[in-house]
């Protein structure tokens, strides 16, 4: 029998990478927006992660008609008092790259003494019916801010997010490393389970 599809409601290539590696092992066809047609840009006008995870979750569900899996994740650091949080992708302006937001958060820290840099990125998933349910699960990991970027691979704030006990950042990382100590591997773990209950 073909599996039921899971949209994975991400327009972001680093997400969905990770994703499909994190997801492989659920009972369901893992599919991308563009796989199924659905071009949405959803405003991510929620206060908090779970908001916005469940406003995406939701909308692309709406719009396709399957089962949905959304996240909204971000970077927070202890000395900007929790920023940029859930305004992590728009922390240097709408139009932003990856490389100016790392420049623009490492000038917010310019002067800041090493043990006053830590950090944690967070996750919330939310998966979404078309009928509008929700299930939510969140998971974070803790690192600190570096001085200067370091490494190629991964995606968005991972070349200043370090690692005290591997001496590496997030970039330095392997993918199979990220996706097993990851804040989105923590909460897909948690998303595997609740994906197994209702297949
Ligand atoms: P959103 O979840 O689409 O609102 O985007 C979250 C933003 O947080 C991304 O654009 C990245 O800048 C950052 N972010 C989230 N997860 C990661 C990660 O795993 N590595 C690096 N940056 C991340």
């Amino acid at each position: 029998m073909p599996k039921a599809k899971l949209l994975l409601a991400t327009n972001n290539k680093g997400k969905l990478e990770e994703f499909r590696i994190l997801l492989s092992g659920v009972p369901f066809d893992l599919v991308s927006p563009h796989q199924v047609g659905v071009q949405l840009d959803v405003d991510e006008s929620g206060k908090t992660y779970s908001a916005n995870a469940k406003l995406k979750a939701r909308a692309f569900a709406k719009a396709s008609g399957l089962l949905t899996l959304a996240d909204d994740s971000g970077l927070e650091v202890e000395e900007l008092n929790g920023a940029p949080g859930v305004c992590s992708a728009r922390f240097a302006g709408p139009n932003a790259v990856d490389t100016q937001r790392v420049d623009y958060l490492l000038s917010k820290l310019e002067g800041v003494p090493d043990d006053k840099r830590a950090a944690r990125f967070v996750c919330v998933i939310a998966i979404a019916s078309c009928e509008g349910n929700v299930l939510l699960c969140s998971g974070s990991c803790r690192g600190m801010i570096t001085t200067s970027p370091r490494g190629t691979n991964g995606f968005g704030y991972d070349p200043v997010f370090y690692f005290p006990k591997l001496d590496k950042t997030m970039a330095e990382l392997d993918a199979e490393m990220k996706n097993c100590i990851s804040h989105r591997a923590r909460a897909t773990a948690r998303a595997c389970n609740l994906l197994d209950r209702i297949s």
